[in-house]
């Protein structure tokens, strides 16, 4: 069994408890207008390309299948359309100036990377994360690789958006040890426009994850003018969870401006980040509801 992989991230400290290893898979169901890793949305591969580092070498003209990439007057010329995402060329380029998200990797490929730094996960209490995108758009995928990890004693976190089917988690659930679950807001209309998406099934899924008694770290991303009056509302809401451990507020920013001009995607980034003041208010509103805030 394959799944797209984005990155395979070590010695990850944002991920879940301890020192981790983050793999991010491809494709996610949401479309938040603040989503820092634009490489996650869609299924398909993608390759990612740097002008501005560019030296125009044209080490990747050949080794490209589709003729994508030329070079002209000194000059390098990307194709996009032409592009059938081989990733091949990712590896020619001697200044990095390309990168290839979506390669298609198997559970037995993945194990040995996800468990080469199993000595730091004991020495901090760490473990594997499986993120994304939205990791649990692959759910077989997931509940098998999980499953090989917990074999080998590793700490699991599985980091869902939640919009995803009770199948899905039902898959994942016996080789999870904590889900790390993003709730962006609780008023439906404002979670749709921040998203996509009304948040009902999210908001269901949440509950029945408390329900089984799984533990629950809730990431709340605080971004200004879209879900920054929702802090009392989900504090509210998750004072009635029973195993949430814990909420992360997560100041928004908009440094992901040129991943999207480097895939050719329209960026919608907010242009207004957080004060320090603004995000603290929202952890004291939630702390209010007797949770821990980090
Ligand atoms: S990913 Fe493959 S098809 Fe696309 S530009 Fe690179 S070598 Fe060509
Ligand atoms: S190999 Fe890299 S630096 Fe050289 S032309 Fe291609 S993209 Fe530019």
């Amino acid at each position: 069994m394959k799944a797209r992989v984005i990155e395979i991230k070590r010695f990850a400290v944002h991920d879940g408890d301890g020192i981790r290893t983050t793999l991010f898979l491809k494709g996610c169901p949401l479309a938040c207008v603040w989503c820092h890793n634009p490489e996650g949305i869609g299924s398909a591969p993608q390759l990612a390309y740097m002008a501005d580092k560019c030296i125009g070498c044209g080490s990747c003209v050949s080794g490209c299948p589709s003729g994508a990439h030329s070079v002209k007057d000194g000059l390098h010329i990307f194709e996009r359309e032409k592009c059938i995402g081989c990733g091949k060329c990712e590896e020619e380029c001697p200044v990095n100036a390309l990168k290839f998200y979506g390669r298609e990797m198997s559970v037995e490929e993945l194990l040995p990377l996800l468990t080469e730094d199993r000595e730091f996960y004991e020495n901090s209490g760490g473990g594997v994360t499986l993120s994304g995108g939205e990791c649990l758009c692959h759910p077989d995928f997931c509940a098998e690789l999980l499953a090989r990890l917990k074999e080998q004693g590793i700490h699991t976190a599985v980091d869902t958006c939640g919009a995803v089917s009770r199948e899905a988690i039902d898959k994942v659930m016996p080789y999870t040890d904590v889900f790390l679950y993003d709730v962006k807001a609780i008023d439906g209309e404002i979670h749709k426009k921040c998203t996509g998406r009304d948040n009902a099934l999210i908001l269901e899924n949440l509950k029945y994850i408390d329900g089984c008694g799984k533990q629950i770290e809730v990431r709340y991303p605080y971004v200004p003018d879209y879900n920054s009056g929702e802090a009392e509302k989900i504090g509210e809401f998750l004072s009635g969870l029973k195993n949430l451990t814990a909420v992360r507020v997560l100041a928004y920013h908009k440094y992901a401006g040129s991943k999207y001009s480097s895939l050719d995607m329209e960026n919608k980034l907010p242009e207004r980040m957080p004060t320090e003041e603004e995000v603290e208010e929202a952890r004291n509103i939630i702390r209010k509801y007797g949770i821990k805030v980090i």
